[in-house]
């Protein structure tokens, strides 16, 4: 029956102004994840028992009391893909109340993303992509070691299938000290996401709790550092570049911006 499926989320923000740049959104984090990032600031989310089980059309009626204030709803994580039968029950029935839907996800499951490309529940994506393409290099970013070649084979078929699609495509690299922070990454991140719809540059914080403690002595990158790997981005051929601090927020960078 439509709508039993369950799903396991880890929490529900009702009203959002950040998630889904112009547009007032609910958040839905959705448990478990297949990376272990160590500066992943959700590590409670990556534990697939985290959180309750929930028939989908129980979680569709909570979101909806926001309605007529939110315009769509993003489903996060964790991983949200990782529960697909229950994802696109979710997004199917979300769209056809006249909201609009967009996930997260770090690239993990192409198939995933193709079906939802595919039966076209979905009007935005924001993907992860940690730092430049290379095996040895990803592996270490998204703390799977010795699992570099499949998840840049896996994180290759979803760009490939998103920036093939009509949707927004959103590409978010977190700016981590020593990790990743050259202007030669972010050129390479670039030259790979040509097409999508922005690229945004967030900066890491150590404040929160971190999967690996060990990156809390980490400082954050300063917004300057920030706006000029934008600018490697921009000269890429990027249209729409932004950087999102604590300083600033969200903020577009222009070619001619000092
Ligand atoms: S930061 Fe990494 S480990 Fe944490 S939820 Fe995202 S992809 Fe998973």
């Amino acid at each position: 029956m439509r709508g039993s499926i369950e799903v396991r989320i880890g929490g529900l923000v009702d009203l959002s102004t950040v998630d889904w740049p112009s547009k007032l959104c609910s958040v839905v984090f959705f448990s478990g994840c297949n990376f272990r990032c160590p500066f992943c600031q959700n590590a409670k989310l990556i534990d697939p028992s985290y959180g309750k089980l929930m028939s989908v059309s129980d979680l569709v009626k909570l979101v909806e009391r926001g309605k007529p204030l939110i315009e769509g709803v993003v489903i996060t994580g964790g991983e949200c893909t990782l529960q697909l039968e229950g994802l696109v029950e979710l997004c199917r029935a979300l769209k056809e109340r006249g909201l609009g839907v967009g996930i997260d996800t770090n690239g993990s499951n192409p198939k995933a993303i193709e079906r939802l490309l595919e039966e076209k529940v979905v009007d935005r994506v924001a993907i992860d992509v940690k730092a430049p393409l290379k095996p040895e290099v990803y592996e270490r970013v998204v703390g799977l070691p010795g699992h570099g070649n499949e998840v840049v084979t896996a994180l290759e078929r979803s760009l490939d299938a998103l920036l093939r699609s009509p949707i927004e495509v959103e590409v978010r690299t977190l700016i981590v000290p020593g990790l990743v922070d050259q202007p030669e990454q972010v050129k390479e991140v670039a030259k790979r996401v040509k097409g999508c719809t922005r690229l945004v540059l967030q900066q890491f914080r150590p404040e929160a709790e971190l999967l690996d403690p060990s990156f809390k002595s980490i400082k954050a990158p300063e917004r300057v550092l920030l706006l000029a790997l934008a600018k490697v981005a921009l000269r890429e051929g990027i249209e729409n570049v932004c950087i999102r601090t604590k300083e600033g927020g969200l903020e577009r960078v222009r070619r001619v911006s000092a």
